[in-house]
Parts: structure tokens; sequence; C-alpha cells
């Protein structure tokens, strides 16, 4: 399958010398954590995603006019591929889009998001591609109420729902004139909102008159895949021979589909996320299984400490919970305990703390993750590195790598595709 995958970009990194045994951070974290704290695509040895997208809402209050004025700095870094740390012989790709949930509310994009402003952005910090400036299209907003003070959703009016598509296809042409004015080298990519059909067939027609070669999807999000499917359908005739992205679908059962529709690249963080969801779809093998992960979180997180009070226990035996957890798990992958064992140490502290749905059927769950043991036949170099904590649901360093995990398998399973 030749569709490309981008991972939106939310910091994601993590400490390489994280001690799993003494459950600590490395020396060098605790000094400098952005300086130390690596991404996924420095881990592996070949990146498990062909870009990143990096929106700038996400990252606005970081992102300042260096001292001469001209040229753009995130973190005292002045090019994007810096910044996220991508090594020059990697062919990994940066797609800036405005991260246009970040002002859903506002009447208009606000000031930061002018098209002169993130155009030249895009430019000055080298991405490869930038999407022009679009509005959402939604059927609801939550606003604050002005007697009140309280959050109120709000309907969008068919009406405002049009004028967002203006300001959108309006942006994006004068995107492209500056592009061309100016002679800017990364690629654009225009916006397409809408809210049916008609809506999204005419905004990539729009766009494709107008002369743009890539053209991005937004707000699909909210439809069902027959709905996606349908839009895809319905523009084929007007990208024939072009790219098209689908912003934040990643619909895993429907990429060949979308794929012989047109589409040559998505975004998603599913994968990477649901390793910390609590729906139980924590841990992806290879052969498309998901496993749930075994929680045993720190005994000082407020919310244990209050539950395990409620139940009667102190912060000590609290503590030597945890710790038993932790360590009969390890032993279990040493095959020094049998499976009853590790579960009822397990069990004992994690149904003490979690009481409420998240707490249902995890016996069985966890038994399946136990006895499969899918960390041992997976080959990424995480599992390799980490062993049994790749399934253990605790703190950022275990379950962020549980996350990388999941979209290495993912690129693994979509390579077979
Ligand atoms: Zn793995």
């Amino acid at each position: 399958m030749k569709l490309k995958y981008f991972l939106p970009d939310w910091e994601d990194r993590l400490d390489p010398n994280f001690d799993f045994v003494n459950d600590e951070y490395s020396e060098e974290h605790k000094k400098n954590p952005y300086e130390n704290d690596v991404y996924a695509h420095q881990i592996f040895k070949e990146p498990p995603y062909d870009g990143i997208l990096f929106s700038l809402s996400v990252f606005q209050s970081k992102i300042s006019l260096n001292g001469d004025g001209v040229h753009y700095k995130i973190r005292n870094q002045t090019n994007i591929k810096n910044y996220l740390k991508i090594p020059e012989e990697l062919s990994l790709v940066v797609m800036g889009d405005c991260g246009a949930f970040g002002y859903v509310k506002e009447k208009e994009p606000p000031p930061f998001y002018t098209v002169e402003n993130v155009s030249n952005l895009y430019e000055k910090l080298g991405f490869d591609y930038g999407v022009s400036v679009d509005h959402l299209v939604v059927d609801y907003i939550f606003v604050r109420d002005k007697k009140t003070g309280k959050r109120k959703k709000k309907i969008l009016s068919k009406r405002e729902k049009n004028r967002r598509i203006k300001i959108t296809i309006k942006n994006a042409k004068k995107f492209l004139k500056l592009h061309r004015e100016n002679k800017y080298s990364f690629i654009p990519v225009g916006v397409a909102q809408g809210y049916d059909l008609e809506t999204y067939k005419s905004s990539v027609k729009a766009l494709v008159d107008m002369g743009y070669e890539y053209i991005g999807i937004g707000g699909l999000v909210q439809y069902t895949t027959d709905f996606i499917l349908e839009v895809l359908q319905e523009i084929q005739p007007f990208v024939d021979g072009l790219n098209v992205h689908l912003f934040g679908i990643s619909r895993p059962n429907h990429l060949k589909d979308f794929e012989t529709l047109g589409v040559t690249s998505f975004d998603s963080a599913s994968f990477f996320r649901k390793a910390w969801l609590r729906s139980g779809q924590n841990y992806l093998a290879p052969n498309g299984k998901w496993y749930t992960a075994i929680r045993v979180p720190q005994a000082t997180d407020p919310r244990v400490l209050k539950n395990a009070d409620l139940n009667g226990f102190s912060v000590e035996e609290l503590k030597k919970m945890e710790r038993e957890a932790l360590s009969a798990l390890i032993k279990y992958e040493r095959g020094e305990i049998d499976i009853d064992d590790v579960l009822n140490i397990v069990l004992r502290y994690d149904k003490l703390l979690l009481r409420n749905t998240d707490g249902r059927n995890l016996e069985e769950k966890y038994r399946r993750t136990l006895e499969d043991k899918p960390w041992e036949t997976c080959n990424c170099d995480i599992c390799k590195d980490i062993g049994i904590h790749v399934v253990i649901f605790r703190g950022s360093n275990r379950n962020k790598r549980r996350g990388f995990h999941n979209i290495w398998t993912f690129k693994e399973i979509k390579k077979r595709m």
C-alpha cells in the first residue's frame, strides 16, 4: 500500500534512558527533558510513519519571531526538522497546518493565522508541505453564556457553515497567490471544508481550479465511513492524478478503499493514543489482535491515594502493593511465577483502585495478555528492548512506548495490505 501515513505531533517524546527496574527518569532527563528525550523516529531503525503533521495551534505559544525580525524560531530552533530532531538522512517529511480545531469557537481565524503570517512561517521554518488557512465546519461548538458564564452548546446554522466554507476558500486563494508571488519552496496543500456531498464537491473543485495539486479534506472526523467514501467518489473526477490527504482519519478497515478512491495520505493519532485509553484495546499485536495493558498505577497518584484512603489502606500499604505488582510482572516474564499468582497480586492492587466501569472483566483481559505474551513475538525495537514493560499501563514512559509500538505495528500491517 502506497498510502502515506502522517503522525500528528503533540510533543510526544520519551526518556530513552528511563530506568524500568527502579522506575526512574534518567539524570539527563531531569536536567533537560527536551534535549534528552527522543521521538519515535529516533528510536526505530525505520520511522513508523512517513511524515509528521505539525499543527500551529498546538505550538502557537512556542513560536516567536527571531531577533532579526525575519526568521521564526520554535524553542530556539529556526528549522522545524531540527526542532523535531529529524536526522538529515531520514526522508521523513513535515506537513504544517493551522490546527483549526484550536480556534473553532472564533468567528474568524485569529490574527496569528493570517494567510501572510502562516505561509511565511511555513517557508521560514522549512516545512515540506503547508496547508492553507481554514475554518472548521462543525455542527455545533461550545461557547460561554454571557450571563451565566456557563459552557453551552451552540448549533451552527447553515448560513454560518457556508460562511466558514467561504473563508476557507478565500484564504486558500490568497495562500496560493502569495506562494506564487514569493516563490515559496514548500508544497501548498489546499483544504476543502464542507458539510454535505455538494459543499465538499464544490470546495474541492474550487481548489483544483485555482491550481492546487494537493488537496486536503478537513472536518471528516465527525462522519461515517460511508459518507467519507461517498465524498471521495463525488470528488474523484476532479482529483485524478493529484494528491489527496484525509485529515484525522484512520478507519483501518477502509484504507484500501480510500486509496482506490484516490487518497494518497492521511493522518491519525488513534493507534498511538489507544495505548492509554480506557477501551481495553491498548496493545496492537503484529497479527492485528488488540490486547489490554495491565494497569499498575503509581501509588502517589492523587486519585489512587484518595481511593485507597476510602478503602482504609495506608500510603505505605499501597506502595508495597504497587511494588509487589511490578515485581510479580517482571518475575512472570522470567518464568519465576505462574500466571494465577501474578494475576492475584496485580488484581489485589488493581481492584482496590479502579472501581468504576474501567475495572470490569479486567481479570479475563489481563489473563489473555499474560498468556499470549504478544511482546515476545513482536520484532519492534521497543518490545525487544523493554519486554513486558510495554504492556504495563503506567506513566508516560511505558504508555508512550506502547503507543510507539502500536504505530510501528500499524505500519507493518499497512505494508502487507
Ligand atoms: Zn513491539
